[in-house]
């Protein structure tokens, strides 16, 4: 069973806010855990406190808590069985006692000292691709600014932490001596200072060096994706670890293929005497020049697809299509016997539309094309 809240503190169900903080605070000063080290009974009690005076404290939790007790926060964002940690707890000081004990964690509980791993900076730059480097994947050579720690140049531990890359402070409060720990003012919490400073060096020993990186870029690459190289960006003073350099690709645009998604477009454009007679021609793709065959009667607005000629999947999954858009080109102009021709050639039944099943409408090709 539950204690009730209002027995851990030791109050009426009446109390005013001020009773209940009164209370809290009284309950805080004389179990806390700096005051009884090593004692588990008096940690629970003042970790039950806590609780109680987190539920208390507040309109709302405490409308609950007195019309359905505990069972109002059972589930989700309840306490559970495990009550308040320790962060928590002090977190709630600084309402209770005053800003000195804001944040900041407390010597002794949870992780100690933590010294911070410092990275050095990102570096980003773009890349221009053509749809062939694209289709195909691509090493990259690029030349970039980086900063790098300085020919000559030593770090030595913090004298203001030893090290530990935290500060504690001791202060006389009216819970006791209390330690309130931050990051080391001198080091950022590093734990490291510079020792010696070769000239030209900025005040963390880095120098601004030109390095070429060589970026490997996958075939399939989209416009606007980012690539990382792990530790490619500036380097960290001491022994903190590179940032890394971030690659935005940009798709340069190609004369005849249009991308989308994995699938390519290519517009050809056939002459009459071709489009009736048959043909071969030649047309761009991303590995290089290829020649497709056109066959007698083909219609303008007729989609020939390449498989697998267009992008690779980034994820690996295959490749796209290229679709070939035949427009059949009509003469806007012809001389007098080519006129006399197709005069001649008005309401020949040859020349009549006889659309076939075969011969889907734009519409269905469209549909189809997206499917
Ligand atoms: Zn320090």
């Amino acid at each position: 069973m539950k204690e009730d809240y209002y027995d851990i503190l030791g109050i009426s169900k009446n109390a005013s806010d001020a009773e209940i903080k009164k209370a809290y605070r009284k309950m805080a000063l004389k179990y806390h855990p700096d005051k009884n080290p090593d004692d588990k009974e008096a940690e629970d009690k003042f970790k039950k406190a806590a609780e109680a005076y987190e539920v208390l404290s507040n309109a709302d939790k405490k409308a609950r808590y007195d019309q359905f007790g505990h069972q109002a926060f059972e589930g989700a964002g309840g306490f559970g069985g495990g009550g308040m940690n320790m962060d928590d707890i002090f977190s709630q000081f600084g309402d209770i006692f005053g800003g000195a004990f804001g944040g900041g964690g407390f010597s002794g509980f949870g992780g100690g000292g933590r010294q911070r791993v410092v990275k050095g900076s990102n570096l980003r730059i773009r890349v221009s691709l053509t749809l062939e480097e694209v289709a195909n994947g691509v090493e990259k050579k690029i030349k970039v600014k980086r900063k790098v720690q300085a020919d000559g140049v030593t770090y030595k531990t913090c004298s203001t932490c030893n090290g530990a890359g935290q500060v504690t402070r001791v202060q006389n409060t009216i819970l006791g001596r209390m330690q309130t720990s931050a990051p080391c003012p001198t080091c950022n919490g590093t734990g490291q200072s510079i020792d010696k400073k070769p000239a030209g060096a900025d005040a963390q020993g880095l120098v601004a060096k030109e390095e070429t990186v060589s970026v490997k870029i996958p075939a399939g690459v989209v416009d606007g994706m980012q690539l990382k190289v792990t530790g490619k960006g500036n380097e960290a003073p001491g022994n903190g670890i590179s940032g890394d350099l971030l690659v935005a690709i940009q798709e340069k645009d190609h004369p005849t293929l249009k991308r989308e998604g994995d699938n390519l477009h290519y517009d050809l454009y056939v002459s009459l005497p071709d489009a009736v007679l048959g043909s071969s021609m030649e047309i761009d793709t991303v590995t290089g020049k290829v020649r497709i065959k056109i066959e007698p009667g083909v219609q303008s607005g007729k989609i020939l697809r390449l498989r697998g000629k267009g992008i690779p999947s980034i994820n690996g999954y295959g490749k796209g299509d290229l679709l070939v858009h035949v427009n059949v080109w009509t003469p806007k102009t012809l001389d007098k016997s080519q006129k006399e021709f197709f005069e001649n050639m008005r309401g020949d039944e040859h020349f009549e539309p006889k659309p076939e099943k075969g011969d889907k409408s734009f519409f269905e090709k469209v549909k189809d094309m997206f499917s």
